[in-house]
């Protein structure tokens, strides 16, 4: 049987599994992801396949490598420019586990890979046009456009989440004001709930804090909004808001059929997507408003393996 050997590199941990080309799981492992040092997350991800390698010898012959990143990376060259929660900047990582390893490896996006994995298996199946948006602390995106993965020309493009869309907005991560995903990602609801709570004369929220403004973070923020708590409501709304307006533009910028939602904030679908939809059908152009389908990715966090999969198998 043929397998694909596949790792979601994450902030805090890595996901690895032996894929066969049916996107069936035959093997899966997760390990806690070391950020201390470059050489310690390289080794980690080495000794990850390793296993794996070893894993896989009672189970099929494995035909590629395929690793999902957190940040931007050059694509065919596997180089990562840059990975904000991981110290594996500026690295060749296709080259290096190529040497060490003497099989193909494909480097990507881990939002590139999890749009792959919906197109092929998921959600998107027989899908020109999708956009996926990974809702977590940050805004990841992967762009499936006419019928191919698109990466832009140094496979750094598709960055959705970090275009701008309230100028001199709030700071992001990138160092610029405004983008999307500092309106609009996990890390702006915890910031939004936060600001709300304080002029608030009694809080849901901040009893299920246990009084503790600082431990304020989104699955609270979700439980308070569902019992009716009026700021993490009001948090919800304007995150909504702002995911509208990325919508709109991203329906006026590639008229996709479908955009899929995944990451954390998928889980809080039923506080965000419809007022977001309403806000999206409102601004954008006809008929990119009303045409385009926006639901939840079926994949889970499986969508980056089975992308990885996907990658490993079609060269
Ligand atoms: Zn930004």
């Amino acid at each position: 049987m043929d397998l694909a050997l596949c790792l979601d590199v994450g902030g805090t941990k890595i996901a690895g599994a032996l894929i066969d080309r049916k996107s069936n799981s035959r093997f899966g492992i997760s390990i806690p992801t070391p950020i201390e040092s470059t050489e310690a997350t390289v080794a980690a991800i080495e000794k990850l396949i390793k296993d794996l390698l070893d894993k896989a010898k009672s189970i099929g012959k494995v035909k590629g490598i395929g690793v999902g990143i957190p940040g931007t990376v050059r694509y065919p060259e596997g180089f990562v420019v840059t990975a904000p929660n991981l110290p594996i900047s500026n690295l060749p990582l296709k080259q290096l586990l190529e040497e060490k390893f003497k099989l193909l490896v494909r480097v990507d996006n881990d939002a590139n890979l999890a749009v792959l994995g919906e197109r092929y298996f998921g959600k998107a199946r027989k899908c020109n046009d999708v956009v996926l948006l990974t809702l977590g602390t940050g805004i990841g995106s992967g762009l499936f456009l006419g019928g191919r993965l698109y990466r832009g020309s140094t496979g750094t493009g598709a960055e959705l989440g970090h275009m701008i869309i309230k100028a001199n907005g709030p700071l992001c991560s990138c160092g610029a004001r405004g983008c999307f995903e500092v309106l609009a990602s996990g890390v702006a609801l915890e910031r939004l709930a936060k600001d709300l709570v304080k002029s608030a004369k009694s809080s849901v929220l901040v009893e299920l804090a246990e009084g503790k403004i600082s431990k304020i973070e989104g699955s609270l923020i979700a439980k308070a909004a569902r019992l009716g708590d009026k700021q993490a409501l009001a948090a919800f709304a304007e995150l909504s808001f702002w995911l509208g307006i990325g919508l709109a533009n991203i329906a006026n910028i590639f008229n996709p059929e479908l955009i899929l939602i995944s990451g954390g904030l998928a889980e809080a679908s039923d506080l965000l997507l419809e007022k977001a939809i309403k806000i999206m059908t409102e601004i954008a152009l006809e008929p990119n408003g009303s045409m385009v389908k926006v639901e939840v990715a079926a994949l889970g966090q499986k969508a980056g393996l089975i992308g990885a999969a996907v990658l490993v198998f079609q060269v």
